[in-house]
């Protein structure tokens, strides 16, 4: 009987060489998680692919689709499973050419891996073709430039067909890459950021700073449907949340007005640091875009940077805005980002901010106060919230304890 499954391709882990296993293994792995909510039976490897086969042994388009917001998806095939009968295989053919939507011309692309099957794959093309240029009359066969290719598979057994195929998100598989803390506002920028570095396979860990308890707590909620947003694509491990509008009232009465906001990216990068350091994660990453804003020029940049010594990733460096928010609609975190909230960027704001910080200014600021216990005492402070749709993420043991403030009511306990 001919069955219906998801054919995943992945071809930039086949680049991988000797890794080319751990990759596969672990794309198994988070589409046996990303998957959870469609009825699954199987997720194996062959042949340079990965099949995903349903109970009913009918995937839908809503399967293929899920299956392409997971990093290290190239493309998808909504593909037949057949036996080796040809009459069987060259229906499928006929099928699954029916659903390759507009196209003049096709070629047949027959392949043999892991068989006994004898047929050659130029007989194979020559007897799927004549069927398909039976039912299919007004339609060109060209070998050399066609609109379609039909794959005719056949491995161990079975023959799988498709001619269509859709895009998936690309990159590498989360957990390849390790671990990163994000830096995350409800802003446009910082959601793009992370689902980059998440589409590298990067296992993330974002922080918010809110300006709880100076203003209200939508920046927080924002952030939190935003991480929603991206955590069905597996990328996100934990949820940080830091209370900072205390900290931010005494920095302003301790810095200059101009050093304000350039102090407090400083602290939020220490306690990024600091979190990082408890979570094993080996980078942090923001969402600065080269002069797109006064405090992102590169003098501010570098007095901001010279409080940590873990790299700094700035995947949005050289993007334009419009390629953000372009991503960003993609992504689905542009409504979401639209909405304002007072977060702590907002509270106490400098009349004229620092645009060319010198960094002598800004270390006497800096010793003006005690950081030292103020990173101590916001990481005692500090909320969270776990995400299992990340099979990659190990919470830090030790340090952290868990807070008493729930980060959202509980919900069905599905996390
Ligand atoms: P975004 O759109 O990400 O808010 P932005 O263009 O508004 O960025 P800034 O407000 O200067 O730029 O922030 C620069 C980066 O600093 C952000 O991309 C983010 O990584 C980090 N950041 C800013 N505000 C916060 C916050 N409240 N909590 C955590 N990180 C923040
Ligand atoms: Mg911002």
């Amino acid at each position: 009987m001919t069955e219906r499954l998801c054919l995943v391709h992945y071809h930039e882990i086949g680049l991988k060489g000797k890794n080319r296993s751990t990759f596969e293994n672990q794309l198994v792995t988070n589409l046996h998680r990303a998957l959870r909510a469609f009825p699954v039976s199987q997720i194996s490897r062959i042949s340079g692919y990965i099949v995903v086969e349903t109970e009913d042994r009918r995937a839908s388009e809503e399967l293929a689709a899920a299956i392409r917001r997971v990093p290290g998806v190239a493309r998808v095939s909504l593909a037949y499973k057949c036996g080796l009968d040809e009459s069987e295989y060259c229906a499928a053919a006929v099928s699954a050419l029916g659903e390759a939507g507009e196209f003049a011309s096709f070629k047949v692309h027959a392949r043999r891996s892991s068989t006994t099957y004898e047929m050659h794959t130029l007989d194979m093309n020559r007897l799927v073709g004549s069927a398909l240029c039976e039912s299919f009359p007004e339609k060109k066969v060209d070998v050399h430039n066609p609109d379609v290719t039909v794959v005719v598979h056949v491995v161990q057994g079975h023959t799988y067909v498709y001619a269509a195929s859709a895009p998936g998100v690309g990159g590498l598989p989360v957990g390849t890459a390790g671990k990163v803390v994000t830096l995350l506002s409800s802003g446009f920028d910082s959601p793009v950021a992370t689902w980059m570095v998440g589409r590298r396979g990067a296992t993330c860990v974002p922080v918010h700073f809110s300006g709880r308890p100076m203003t209200a707590d939508t920046s927080e909620w924002l952030c939190q449907d935003i991480v929603d947003a991206l955590a069905p694509s597996g990328t996100i491990g934990r949820l940080y949340v830091v209370p900072f509008g205390e900290k931010q009232r005494e920095i302003s009465l301790a810095v200059p007005q101009a050093l304000r906001i350039i102090t407090y990216r400083r602290v939020m990068l220490q306690v990024a640091e600091r979190l990082a350091r408890l979570e094993g994660a080996k980078a942090v990453v923001t969402g600065e875009s080269l002069g797109q804003v006064a405090s992102q020029t590169l003098d501010n940049i570098a007095a901001v940077n010279e409080a940590v010594t873990i790299p700094v990733l700035r995947p949005l460096i050289g993007s334009d805005k419009q390629e953000i928010i372009a991503r960003a609609h993609e992504i689905g975190t542009y409504d979401i980002s639209c909405q304002t909230a007072p977060d702590c960027c907002t509270l106490f704001m400098p009349r004229r901010p620092e645009t060319h910080a010198r960094l002598d200014r800004v270390l006497e600021a800096w010793e003006s106060f005690d950081h030292e216990a103020m990173i101590e005492e916001l990481l005692d402070e500090i909320e969270w919230r776990d995400y299992s749709q990340c099979p990659s993420y190990h919470a830090p043991k030790g340090r952290l304890r868990e807070h008493h403030r729930e980060l959202l009511p509980a919900e069905s306990g599905e996390r």
